[in-house]
């Protein structure tokens, strides 16, 4: 996908690439560092890239179940990241960074709910990132 050289609209210091949009924006930052603390995993200081945050939360030790737990989270927060990137392009409005978590946990929340792993799982547990059941 074809993204112009234009000047990232939520920080205003970096041109818009991939990586910056995901992970490098001090926007998309502070979203993550929420999201790593949200999962109790360590986060990621440095400039970084989307493959060096997959693999970071790939390489996260855990059982097989909890591992999945985080990976999606991952996807979700990627989501989430680019809908806010275009509800500020397109439409001028700025997302709180705290209403982006809160989309994140909904939408992954409703994810774990469809399978039939997650029906014992409730909201109050998930917003604490409890998924032992
Ligand atoms: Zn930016």
């Amino acid at each position: 996908m074809p993204i112009p050289n234009i000047l990232c609209s939520r920080c205003c210091l970096a041109e818009e690439s991939t990586d910056h949009i995901f992970v490098n924006c001090l926007w998309a930052r502070s979203v993550w560092w929420n999201v790593f603390r949200w999962l109790k995993i360590t986060t990621i200081y440095d400039d970084s890239s989307v493959n060096n945050l997959l693999e970071h939360v790939n390489a996260q030790v855990g059982s097989k179940r909890w591992k999945k737990m985080p990976q999606m989270v991952t996807f979700g927060c990627l989501w989430t990241l680019w809908l806010a990137r275009n509800e500020k392009e397109f439409n001028g409005n700025m997302m709180p960074v705290q209403k982006i978590l809160e989309l994140i946990k909904e939408e992954t929340f409703m994810w774990v709910k469809s399978r039939a792993a997650g029906g014992v799982l409730d909201w109050k547990k998930w917003l604490e990132f409890d998924i032992s059941v």
